[in-house]
């Protein structure tokens, strides 16, 4: 069981939305800090850069999507401008991959934190046979060159235990974490479980990502995380938000 300081250290980095939910620990669960946190393992997304510009069905973010098909780039419904590409994701022995887009033209005009705001949108494709999808000229649509996430297994308590042992062992590497894939989502605020658009069920986690391993090309998540969700319904497909 870690020790409360470093739970409080971890909730710290947050900024505010860490700092209410460091209070709200104090005040509405202290329980959790001491009672015995039931382990499960943690698939961390830690950063892999060998990665080539090539058409892939791996999980990877920046550069440009891989895609079983044509795409049509998406356009943010606020500000009409194209949106950028954040990352694709892809759950281990998925046939789908996630294409993940959010708009970056006017940082802080746009809802893009919104799963159902339009100023985000994740886009589905197969992985055989797949190209490279070209960016539109116009817009902020691309975030630099390519990086790859390889999966760490670390059995904690919860991500951020998690997070926290993975940097303990690797001291100064903290930004290698990109966030993590499966199980359940690690809320910075209320749980937001978007609805499928199709069959109107609640969706289903797939990924939590930070905002990336370099400053200034990161992905703007007012410093919090993103969060992706599918369905399997047919005619479902993914959506994402973001909270801080
Ligand atoms: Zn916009
Ligand atoms: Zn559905």
């Amino acid at each position: 069981m870690p020790p409360v300081d470093r739970i409080a250290g971890i909730e710290w980095k947050r900024g505010a939305a860490g700092f209410r939910a460091m209070l709200s620990e104090a005040v509405c669960g202290p329980e959790r800090l001491i009672g015995k946190p039931s382990m499960s393992d943690i698939d961390l997304l830690v950063l892999d850069r060998n990665v080539t510009e090539a058409p892939s069905a791996d999980t990877r973010f920046g550069g440009l999507p891989s895609a079983d098909s044509d795409v049509a780039w998406p356009a943010c419904r606020e500000c009409g401008g194209n949106m950028q590409f954040l990352g694709q994701v892809r759950l281990a022995g998925a046939r789908r991959l996630h294409l993940i887009f959010m708009c970056a033209n006017d940082p802080g005009m746009c809802s893009d934190w919104e799963a159902d705001g339009g100023c985000n949108a994740v886009i589905g494709t197969g992985i055989d046979g797949l190209g490279i999808v070209e960016a539109p000229s116009e817009g902020e649509v691309v975030r630099g060159k390519p990086y790859g996430a390889r999966i760490e297994q670390v059995q904690a308590a919860d991500y951020g235990q998690a997070r926290t042992l993975w940097e303990e062992r690797h001291p100064g590497r903290e930004q290698e974490v990109l966030g993590f894939i499966g199980g359940e989502a690690d809320w910075l605020q209320g749980d937001e479980t978007p609805s499928c658009d199709h069959c109107g069920e609640p969706m289903r986690f797939v990924v939590q990502l930070e905002e990336g391993p370099d400053d200034g090309s990161g992905m703007n998540f007012g410093g919090g995380c993103g969060y992706l969700f599918e369905c399997d319904c047919a005619g479902g497909s993914g959506k994402f938000l973001w909270q801080s």
